[in-house]
């Protein structure tokens, strides 16, 4: 029996994408609070330093590296250097994504390229690359991030909706596939989370209110709401999960 352990995260080892800024920093922080080191990795080093500094929980045992997910060498040597300084990788939150909008009738292929690549070729290259660290340790937990559009088709959300979905069904795959190894390939869907991503949605009062109104629970998303869903699924709370997505978006998807 393992009680309230079930959810500590003490001696293990978190590698976290896109983790400098947004729901990538707050969850980097809440895997160090339960008890893990944290590689926090960020296209943005200065970012990801930044984060780094807030960590008042062990600081010695965190790191940061500068990993464009885009790039295969850039991401097998960071996370080379992650095996090479902790041993192990335990949980991969893969979580680096942007967003743009616009029409589908004149989406440039430029902007398309753009989204896929790091949203959907960047988590696969992610995790095929921790993956196989954790297929030859026989253990661990991937957390995809994905979102509400990975389900829903909103307006303006062309490349986005495409990555998501893609996304959902790599999860899936490699969930399938890697189950043997006890490797959980799982992912988180977000709905509208204040971040610098949407703070657009968030000073427009109009928008706001219109995203708000769909919302079961009357209130948009805040980084902090993602925690017990990371940490959940980063634990061994979820040793029997797999292939799944955990949607955290106030009941957005029930009607
Ligand atoms: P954010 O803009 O605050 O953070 C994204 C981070 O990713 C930044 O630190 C950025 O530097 C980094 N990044 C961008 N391109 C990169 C690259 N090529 N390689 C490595 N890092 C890169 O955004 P956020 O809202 O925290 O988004 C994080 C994830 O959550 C994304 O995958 C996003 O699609 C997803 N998401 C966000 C929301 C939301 O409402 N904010 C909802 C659903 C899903």
């Amino acid at each position: 029996m393992k009680g309230k352990s079930l959810f500590d995260l003490t001696g293990r080892v978190a590698f976290v994408t896109g983790g400098g800024s947004g729901i990538g920093r707050r969850v980097a922080l809440a895997l160090a609070e339960y008890g893990a080191s944290v590689f926090i990795t960020d296209i943005n080093r200065e970012a990801a330093d930044r984060v780094l500094s807030e960590m008042t929980w062990n600081p010695e045992k965190h790191m940061t590296a500068k990993m464009d997910v885009t790039d295969p060498g850039e991401v097998r040597k960071t996370v080379a250097a992650a095996v090479k300084r902790y041993g192990r990788i335990d949980v991969l939150f893969n979580n680096a994504g942007i967003s743009i909008r616009g029409p589908a009738e004149s989406f440039s292929l430029e902007d398309w390229n753009r989204i896929l690549s790091i949203n959907l070729t960047g988590m696969f290259l992610c995790a095929q690359t921790v993956g196989k660290v954790m297929i030859e340790q026989g253990k661990g937990k991937i957390i995809n991030t994905a979102s509400v559009s990975g389900k829903l088709g909103h307006p303006g959300n062309l490349a986005y909706a495409a990555a998501k979905h893609g996304v959902i069904g790599m999860s899936k795959v490699m969930a399938v596939e890697w189950g043997k190894y006890h490797v959980h390939v799982n992912c988180i869907g977000p709905g509208v989370i204040k971040t610098p991503m949407t703070m657009a949605a968030f000073e427009n009062r109009e928008r706001h209110a219109q995203l708000v109104g769909v919302v079961p629970l009357g209130r948009l998303g805040e980084p902090e709401d993602l925690i017990g869903a990371v940490i959940f699924l980063a634990s061994d709370a979820s040793d029997y999960i797999t292939g799944q997505t955990l949607y955290i978006e106030g009941g957005r998807l029930c009607d």
